[in-house]
C-alpha cells in the first residue's frame, strides 16, 4: 500500500506515559512503515497549539499518575478539550489509556478527594477511593467478539460506565473499570478507552491494525485492506500471558 499517509497527534507524551505507553506509538510507526504507509507523529504537549492537534488522523494518550494528571487536566480543560472533544465526535480514531481515558469521562476524584472535571465525552464517572484501599494492579486478560487481549494494569481509579453495554470488552482475568462488574473500558465512536497498559499495542497487533485501518477508511473514504503482517512472536508473547493468567 503506497501514497497514503497517517498523522498521528500523541498527547502529552513527556506527562502522560506510563508502563510503556510509548510502546504503543513504536507499534504503530512499525506497522505503517512495513507496508509502505507514510507516518507523522506529532508530539502535542501544554506549550503546542490547538491547530496542531486538529489536523490528525490518529489520536493517542498515555497514563499518568494524580500529579501529572493536574497539570494535563487545566491544559486540556482550558485549552485543547474543545478540538479533542471535535475530533472524537468527528470518528476520528483514538487510543486512550488509563489516565487519559479517566479525563474522557465526566470527572476523576483523586486518592486525595479532589474533584478533576472531565472533558464528558465518554459516558463514565472515575471515583478513587483513597489510599486505604489498594490499587488494581496486575496483568489483566479481556475478551472482545470472541478476540482475547492481554495487557497490565495499574490505576487507583475505579470507573464507572453509565451504559456497560458501551464496555471496550469483557473482564476474563484481572479488575478493568473497577474490579466488581467486570466490565474493562469503553468504546465510543472509533475511540478505545481502556486501562490496558503494558503497553497495550505490542502483545495485541489487532487493535493497532484496527486503529490504522479505521484511520486510513475514514481519511481516504475508501475500503482499506491492510497487508498482513507475520504476528508469530506477538501471538506467542499474548499467549503466554493468557496461559499463565
Ligand atoms: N492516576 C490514575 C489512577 O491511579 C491513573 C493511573 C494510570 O494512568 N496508570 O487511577
Amino acid at each position: 500500500m503506497t501514497n497514503k499517509h497517517l498523522t498521528i497527534s500523541w498527547l502529552y507524551p513527556e506527562l502522560m506515559s506510563t508502563y510503556g505507553d510509548r510502546g504503543n506509538i513504536i507499534v504503530l510507526q512499525k506497522r505503517c512503515a512495513w507496508r509502505e504507509i507514510d507516518i507523522k507523529i506529532e508530539k502535542i504537549s501544554i506549550s503546542t497549539s490547538e491547530s496542531k492537534l486538529a489536523n490528525c488522523d490518529l489520536l493517542f494518550m498515555g497514563g499518568a499518575q494524580d500529579t501529572q494528571q493536574e497539570i494535563v487536566n487545566n491544559d486540556l480543560f482550558n485549552k485543547k478539550g474543545e478540538v479533542l472533544k471535535e475530533l472524537i465526535e468527528d470518528n476520528i480514531p483514538g487510543l486512550f489509556i488509563c489516565g487519559a481515558y479517566q479525563f474522557l469521562g465526566k470527572y476523576y476524584k483523586t486518592a486525595e478527594g479532589k474533584n478533576l472535571p472531565g472533558l464528558g465525552i465518554f459516558p463514565l464517572k472515575t471515583e478513587n477511593p483513597g489510599e486505604k484501599h489498594p490499587r488494581l494492579i496486575g496483568n489483566i486478560v479481556i475478551e472482545r467478539n470472541r478476540q482475547k487481549y492481554v495487557g497490565f494494569e495499574n490505576h487507583g481509579g475505579r470507573t464507572y460506565l453509565e451504559n456497560p453495554q458501551m464496555a471496550f470488552a469483557k473482564v476474563l482475568k484481572g479488575y478493568g473499570n473497577n474490579g466488581k462488574d467486570k466490565t474493562e473500558g469503553i468504546i465510543y465512536k472509533n475511540s478505545i478507552g481502556t486501562y490496558l497498559h503494558g503497553p497495550i499495542l505490542p502483545k495485541n497487533p489487532e487493535i493497532a491494525d484496527w486503529l490504522i485501518e479505521t484511520a486510513l477508511e475514514r481519511k481516504y473514504n475508501e475500503k482499506i485492506t491492510l497487508t498482513p503482517l507475520d504476528d508469530s512472536i506477538e501471538k506467542a508473547a499474548q499467549e503466554i500471558i493468557i496461559n499463565r493468567a
